[in-house]
């Protein structure tokens, strides 16, 4: 057993059921868990481990909700499209990926969260050229040790079934469920503080049948792992699926029996009134994506709607050739200000952007066990040095600070996976 104490934060984070702000705060960990959380000098003054934050902001490791991590390989091409053109544009360029691209890229891009403040990511990849397999990815993750959510994604439907991928992109439909089940019997750890769980994960309605996200339900619902897709994400999507199954995106997931707690959306951007209580009666999820909603002209995802109402909301960066970066912690100030847009500048606070980027995240990945600094979670947190030049004029608040001021500080941040070493010439940037 060891142990680990981080003293001395100028500000500690809690996110716990109080909301705790903790000024000179500490936190006492024991292997993977938290076991106390308090002012430095009510906790032990010693452990194996001790690390002095001394002129940090200590908040909880910030978890991602979305993302294509190989995209990280392809950013800034089909600059001005949206996003049926962007897909069209981008297909042929990631029908050649390699295994090797695969693990690439998800290293490159869960290195880059994990310099934003992220210590748990989802992944969505669903498709597979060239043998490359789900396993490429979860290598990286694991190399890493970033807590990682693998979504098995699918395209089933191409183009000349009227889907929207070519052909060539689209795997057959009992390969795809036999995959699926592989690599959930492989990997998913189900347990508490688990590094890796697997998803279930038919990439959109424009790109796989009905059956395939019936079938898809059914197997994940048969080990009890989650579901996820987008959804509602754009009117050509909205059109789409008006033309083919007669009915709106979320009417056409609801139908499939693509709603309830085991489920989360990416996107969510055009939703009525009934369709944001649906998701609040079923304890639907949505994975908040602002700056590829931005960049692809989608829209504004109704977030302060579906907060008043109770949705469990998270955040996502989406993939890295719509964003065109993984910066978390920037997303959640993206979120922060999107809101705001239409004229009300109290439409998302500081506070409400950080718990989307956390405990919304955690609910939204259905854990209970990350999100929040308190004893008996994990102790993933993650560390901001305040001495930075951005921040200077705004240290009468730092929470305040990390999400108004600059959008691209990196974070000291606890691998949940790997030894604990103390930050180390953390200048601030
Ligand atoms: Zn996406």
């Amino acid at each position: 057993m060891s142990t680990l104490l981080l003293q001395h934060a100028d500000l500690l984070v809690t996110m716990d059921a109080q909301r705790r702000q903790i000024k000179d705060g500490a936190l006492f960990v024991r292997d993977q868990a938290i076991e106390q959380v308090g002012p430095t000098a009510s906790l032990p003054a010693s452990a194996d481990t001790v690390i002095n934050a001394r002129g940090m902001i200590v908040l909880p490791g910030l978890v991602n909700t979305h993302h294509h991590l190989y995209q990280s390989l392809t950013r800034a091409l089909a600059q001005d499209s949206v996003l049926f053109a962007w897909l069209k544009t981008l297909y042929p360029i990631w029908a050649r990926l390699t295994p090797e691209a695969v693990y690439l890229g998800a290293k490159l891009g869960l290195a880059e969260l994990m310099l934003s403040g992220c210590t748990t990511s989802s992944d969505h990849h669903y498709l597979w050229p060239h043998g490359s397999r789900i396993d490429d990815e979860i290598e990286a993750a694991g190399e890493l040790g970033i807590r990682f959510h693998a979504s098995r994604g699918s395209m089933s439907l191409g183009e000349s079934q009227g889907g929207l991928p070519p052909d060539s992109v689209v795997e057959d439909e009992d390969a795809i469920l036999a995959d699926c089940r592989r690599a959930i019997e492989t990997f998913h750890q189900r347990e508490r503080f688990g590094m890796v769980r697997i998803v279930v994960a038919p990439c959109s309605p424009f790109s796989v049948t009905p059956d395939l996200m019936r079938e898809s339900a059914a197997l994940a619902r048969s080990y009890g792992v989650r579901l996820h897709t987008h959804l509602a994400e754009t009117k050509d999507e909205e059109e789409f699926c008006l033309a083919r199954f007669g009915r709106r995106p979320v009417a056409y997931a609801e139908d499939l029996g693509w709603t309830g707690r085991d489920v989360w959306h990416a996107h969510c951007v055009h939703l009525s009134e009934a369709e944001i209580d649906l998701f609040v009666r079923t304890g639907t999820g949505a994975a908040h994506c602002p700056s590829s909603n931005m960049r692809l002209g989608s829209g504004i995802a109704p977030i302060r709607r579906l907060l008043d109402r109770g949705a469990s909301v998270g955040l996502g960066v989406d993939g890295s050739a719509s964003n065109d970066g993984a910066h978390l912690l920037g997303e959640a100030r993206q979120a922060m200000l999107l809101q705001r847009v239409l004229g009300n500048p109290a439409a998302l606070t500081a506070q409400e952007a950080l718990e989307l980027a956390t405990l919304g995240g955690a609910a939204v990945l259905g854990r209970d066990d990350i999100g929040a600094l308190a004893p008996g979670m994990a102790a993933d947190f993650i560390g901001l040095n305040l001495n930075r030049l951005a921040y200077s004029g705004a240290l009468h608040d730092p929470l305040a600070a990390v999400l108004f001021c600059a959008a691209g500080a990196s974070a000291w941040t606890r691998r949940p996976g790997g030894a604990t070493a103390p930050p180390a010439g953390e200048s601030g940037d």
